[in-house]
């Protein structure tokens, strides 16, 4: 293996974690797929991998030099591998930053949701052995979310493994065990027991971690089972020494000490140092509880405690030299004691620096996610309240708009009805004031206004005339024309009346064939100029047939103090008398004659 030749790798989880995905790829049954790009081109990809995968990586990347200029004209299904297969040459190579560059470069492209999973998914490896937690966790995430929109439900569990070894390891137990349970159950399903092995692996100690010590015995030995199944020897020596350290731990430690011991062995064959010398500390640890410490095992002990060390295994160093420590003190050697328990110290510091970075990281980003989460659904939240506010504005609008024109309809409406009423009341008092044959003052009315205006002509000492006016021998003419006629002849009359004496003149029709003139004036005159025009006027309409009409008139003159009916019973009397001296005349009532003879 290649990844052993470099000094930077943190860990056995990650290193286990790298290789877990390596066998992952190699099952990925998406490469290759693309019709449209030359063959030979997929082929040489094809055989880049395999050989990548079984046997030297430089072998694999000298194919991929080879292809390298015709990279402008792949299409993406092939520049997507090419670059992946490059990336994972590059981590080999000890160059990871450049391979999440290239990652990174890859995740801009437009790329299909399976291959923009499988990119996340070696950005989520790389960044664990970088211990750049941020991108593993972020890429972590996006792959998680990505991955329900794949149609493929093989490709998920190299996430759904992923997710569930990185978030067991930080404390994210429930999470993590429902992830794990996730992997196993599509492995089962699409009958890949290698998947099966991997996921198995990948739970069993989040089981530990969350001390379910059951369950996690169970995942263990189903996941050596299964791996044994397909060869993986590694897989069977990693999860027999975890499966030992599980037990050690219940003070099984006589099964505790045969499987780490048939661990180191697998391990050996495997050439997996990383994992024998895990073996080994569990082996010692057993040992040391079963109280089988022998000076040849004792000797050992340091190499071990080296390895670590050196390989920056922050927490199996402490563990290691924590074991040191009670040696020491079991012997009384108390000042070495005090030396290795002094550098398991320093080990734990270090070991715990790392797991507060992870953990942080983790909270940083899932903290990101969730205010990202939280952000949209706050735009979401703000857009639809923006909606509600426009709908509500929109219909306060139209409801103004409607108030207004309602408004504006009851105020139209109110005025026609006023103007109406007044026209109507107007009418009205039209009708009862006036007499609708001859448009005159009617008797009532021409009482009313006549004392008024006699009370007027009182307080200002000015004199009045009353004119009573009577048709003469109208009876005849409703006898030879008919009543109709007579009407008509009767409106002629007013009109003419109306003409002659002027607008100042209050005239009234005050009986049948009746009319009586009141006009306010310091002279007779008006009255007999009134009464002249009326008879130079022509007699009649026009027209040939009709009636001639002519009136007798009697003018009294008011005297201050007196009423109406005083006045009026003396213009009637001069009427009469008009009548008996034969008619079509005026006659002038005593008290008024001398007003005619001095003007
Ligand atoms: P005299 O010259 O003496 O006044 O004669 P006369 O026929 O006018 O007088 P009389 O008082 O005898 O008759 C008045 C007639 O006027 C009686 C009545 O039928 C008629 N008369 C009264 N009012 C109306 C009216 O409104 N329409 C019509 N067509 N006739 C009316
Ligand atoms: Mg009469
Ligand atoms: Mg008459």
């Amino acid at each position: 293996m290649q990844l052993r030749q470099s000094n930077t790798v943190p860990g056995s989880w990650p290193v286990v974690l790298l290789c877990a995905w390596l066998l992952a790829m190699l099952a990925v049954p998406s490469w290759g797929q693309d019709q449209t790009t030359s063959g030979s081109v997929r082929q040489q990809l094809d055989q880049a991998r395999v050989v990548s995968y079984t046997e030297h990586w430089q072998d694999a990347q000298a194919i991929l030099d080879e292809l390298g200029p015709q990279l402008d004209a792949f299409e993406l299904p092939e520049f997507v591998d090419f670059h992946l297969l490059e990336a994972r040459h590059l981590v080999l190579a000890d160059r990871s930053l450049e391979a999440l560059e290239r990652a990174t470069m890859l995740l801009e492209r437009p790329l299909k949701d399976d291959q923009r999973l499988r990119v996340l998914q070696f950005m989520a490896n790389t960044g664990v052995l970088l211990r750049d937690y941020e991108t593993a966790f972020d890429s972590l995430l996006n792959a998680l979310q990505i991955e329900p929109r794949v149609d493929d439900p093989v490709a998920g569990i190299s996430t759904y493994n992923m997710a569930a070894y990185m978030f067991g390891k930080v404390g994210e137990h429930e999470r993590a065990m429902q992830y794990g349970q996730e992997a196993i159950s599509r492995a089962l399903t699409a009958g890949e027991t290698n998947e099966e092995c991997v996921a198995r692996q990948r739970v069993a100690p989040v089981y530990k971690w969350a001390d379910q010590p059951e369950q996690s015995e169970t995942q263990y030995r189903r996941g050596i089972a299964a791996c044994s199944k397909i060869g993986n020897q590694l897989f069977v020596g990693v999860l027999q020494h975890g499966l030992a350290d599980l037990l050690r731990a219940q003070g099984r430690l006589e099964e505790a000490r045969k499987l780490a011991i048939a661990s180191i062995g697998v391990l050996q064959d495997s050439v997996y140092p990383l994992g024998e010398h895990e073996a080994r500390l569990v082996l010692a640890e057993t040992l040391y509880d079963l109280g089988a410490i022998t000076p040849e095992v004792r000797a050992g002990f340091t190499a071990v405690a080296d390895y670590f060390r050196t390989m920056g295994l922050w927490d199996q160093t402490a563990r290691m030299d924590r074991l040191l420590a009670r040696i020491a003190e079991d012997r009384g050697e108390l000042r070495r004691a005090l030396d290795h328990y002094r550098r398991h110290l320093d080990a734990r510091e270090q070991f715990l620096d790392r797991d507060r970075a992870m953990r942080l990281a983790y909270l940083e980003i899932e903290f990101d996610t969730r205010l990202k989460d939280r952000q949209i659904d706050l735009l979401e939240e703000s857009a639809r309240v923006a909606h509600v506010e426009a709908t509500t504005a929109n219909q306060q609008r139209r409801l103004r708009s409607i108030i207004l024109l309602l408004s504006i309809f009851v105020a139209l409406l109110l005025a026609i009805l006023l103007i109406n009423a007044f026209r109507g009341r107007r009418y009205f008092r039209q009708l009862s004031r006036h007499d609708t044959l001859s448009g005159l003052a009617n008797q009532g009315w021409f009482l009313e206004r006549a004392a008024s205006l006699l009370e007027e002509a009182t307080r200002q000492g000015a004199s009045a005339y009353l004119v009573m006016a009577d048709v003469d021998h109208f009876k005849r003419i409703n006898d030879e024309f008919g009543h109709l006629s007579g009407d008509q002849v009767l409106g002629q009359v007013a009109r003419r009346l109306r003409e002659a004496f002027g607008a100042p003149a209050l005239i009234g029709r005050v009986g049948g064939e009746e009319f009586a003139v009141l006009i306010i004036a310091d002279h007779i005159a008006p009255a007999i100029d009134g009464i002249e025009t009326f008879q130079q006027q022509p007699a009649g309409s026009s027209r040939a047939d009709d009636p001639a009409v002519t009136l007798s008139f009697g003018i009294s003159r008011y005297r201050q103090g007196e009423n109406l009916e005083m006045l009026r019973k003396r213009a009637d009397e001069a009427l009469y008398q008009a009548k008996r001296e034969g008619r079509n005349r005026y006659v002038i009532s005593p008290e008024a004659r001398d007003d005619r003879d001095h003007p």
